[in-house]
């Protein structure tokens, strides 16, 4: 639902009133120019998040943009997410005006559990919008006795993020072509770590072409697609997927 008509929007707000809760900014941290974490707190009781699953803000009267906690704690009343200013668009605009103190209605986490429990090895694939859900898988993976690795995509001024976050990811530059650089570091994998990783789990996230180009590869190196798990975030000229 990312764009709707105001009247619709208002009314679902109301009836489905207790599929959205209050929530305060209690904390923002700049990662990048481009990137910043906010930490929000409301009562958050009972409700039940799973890795991948994502929330929503109304950021005008007709628009709806969805975003992937990093972290929730239904207990505290806590979650956070780690957006990415891009620069264009209503969303990112809307997030970039957010000041610590402002108050807002969040519309409740929904979406599948992403993480494959049974996976021994798991490979991360995406962007400075994914940041957030592979921070989330991270927490789960290093609670067991699991493993990742993986690539991201990024633009150069965030190039430190994922170890801002914690996240021992390998990270290459974005290219015309998508998925260019990320390819070659498959490549270049030591062969003992693709002989681990190519029984485990891909995640592919962010950019649907990237995406595409990514889980193509994958497939030619002999993964099969039931040990590939997509879900594009964005792509170009669409708004709010
Ligand atoms: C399930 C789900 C979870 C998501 N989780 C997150 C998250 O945790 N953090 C996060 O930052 N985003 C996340 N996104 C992506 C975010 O919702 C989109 O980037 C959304 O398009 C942003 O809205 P906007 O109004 O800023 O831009 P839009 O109005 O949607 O788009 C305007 C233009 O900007 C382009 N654009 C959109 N996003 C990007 C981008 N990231 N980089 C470059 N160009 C872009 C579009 O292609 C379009 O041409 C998620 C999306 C989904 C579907």
């Amino acid at each position: 639902m990312p764009t709707i008509p105001k009247w619709m929007g208002d009314i679902m707000e109301s009836t489905f009133s207790n599929k959205f809760r209050s929530v305060t900014i209690t904390h923002i941290e700049c990662l990048s120019t481009e990137l910043k974490k906010i930490r929000f707190k409301g009562d958050l009781s009972s409700v039940k998040f799973q890795a991948g699953q994502a929330v929503v803000f109304r950021i005008d009267g007709r628009n709806y943009r969805h975003y992937t906690p990093s972290f929730w704690d239904s207990e505290a009343g806590i979650c956070d997410i780690v957006f990415h200013l891009h620069g264009n668009g209503p969303g990112q605009l809307f997030i970039s005006k957010l000041k610590e103190g402002d108050h807002l209605r969040m519309g409740l986490p929904s979406g599948y559990n992403l993480y494959k429990r049974d996976s021994k090895y798991h490979f991360f694939f995406g962007d400075e919008t994914t940041l957030g859900l592979f921070q989330s898988l991270k927490n789960l993976i290093n609670t067991e006795d699991k493993h990742y690795i993986g690539v991201l995509e990024l633009d150069a001024g965030s190039l430190h993020a994922p170890g801002q976050l914690g996240l021992m990811l390998d990270v290459v530059p974005k290219a015309e072509t998508k998925a260019l650089h990320a390819i070659r570091f498959l490549d270049e994998l030591e062969e003992e770590l693709w002989e681990l990783w190519k029984t485990g789990v891909f995640y592919l996230m962010g950019n649907a072409r990237s995406i595409q180009v990514f889980r193509n590869a994958l497939k030619q190196r002999g993964i099969s697609s039931k040990n590939i798990v997509t879900q594009p975030y964005w792509v170009e000229g669409k708004a709010g997927l």
